[in-house]
């Protein structure tokens, strides 16, 4: 313990300093996705989160957005219970054989429109957990991906991004004849 305190004296912590709380650039990224949802859907964007086998570490950066510093809830991005009431299904994880079913149940209980986002280096291809007995591969082996974003694991920042042109892609095909 005596030895813990006094490197504790010498040496910074292991955590990533916080991000600045006058991120304007934030704000209008998050703000940007919520316009982008109103104008394709007529209100909300409601998400459902699916952790299809996942450490875990894709869904600390998830529940981040909902945090007091991304709250994207204020800007109308909504996370919802059940797969009925949502428009995105959020999927982490390489999806393992114990989670196959339930993600295809999922995928069926959701109403059309739907949009699948893939998220994580697992999502694509299984990332460090391919080749394993317990898993069956990429989210996109299982249901169609509509927009992966990669990293492990990607940012909330990086996440709103891939939303917003998720939207943006789905209005031009919407506009276009
Ligand atoms: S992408 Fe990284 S953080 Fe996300 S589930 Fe895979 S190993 Fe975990």
């Amino acid at each position: 313990m005596r030895k813990l305190l006094f490197k504790s004296l010498f040496f910074r912590p292991l955590t990533e300093a916080a991000p600045s709380p006058d991120d304007a650039g934030l704000s209008e990224l998050a703000a940007a996705v919520g316009r982008a949802a109103r104008r394709r859907l007529g209100r909300s964007l409601s998400i459902r989160e699916v952790d299809a086998g996942s450490c875990n570490g894709c869904e600390l950066e998830i529940h981040a957005l909902n945090n007091a510093y991304y709250d994207v809830e204020r800007f109308g991005l909504r996370f919802v219970a059940s797969p009925r009431h949502a428009d995105v299904l959020m999927v982490t994880g390489p999806v393992t054989k114990n989670m196959r079913e339930a993600l295809e149940r999922t995928y069926r209980a959701t109403p059309d429109p739907k949009w699948v986002v893939a998220i994580g280096d697992c999502a694509k291809d299984g990332g460090c957990f391919a080749g394993s007995y317990a898993v069956v591969g990429g989210v996109g082996d299982v249901v169609p991906v509509d927009l992966h974003i990669p990293g492990c694991p990607p940012t909330p920042t990086a996440m709103l991004k891939g939303l917003l042109a998720l939207l943006e892609q789905v209005d031009k095909a919407a506009v276009s004849p």
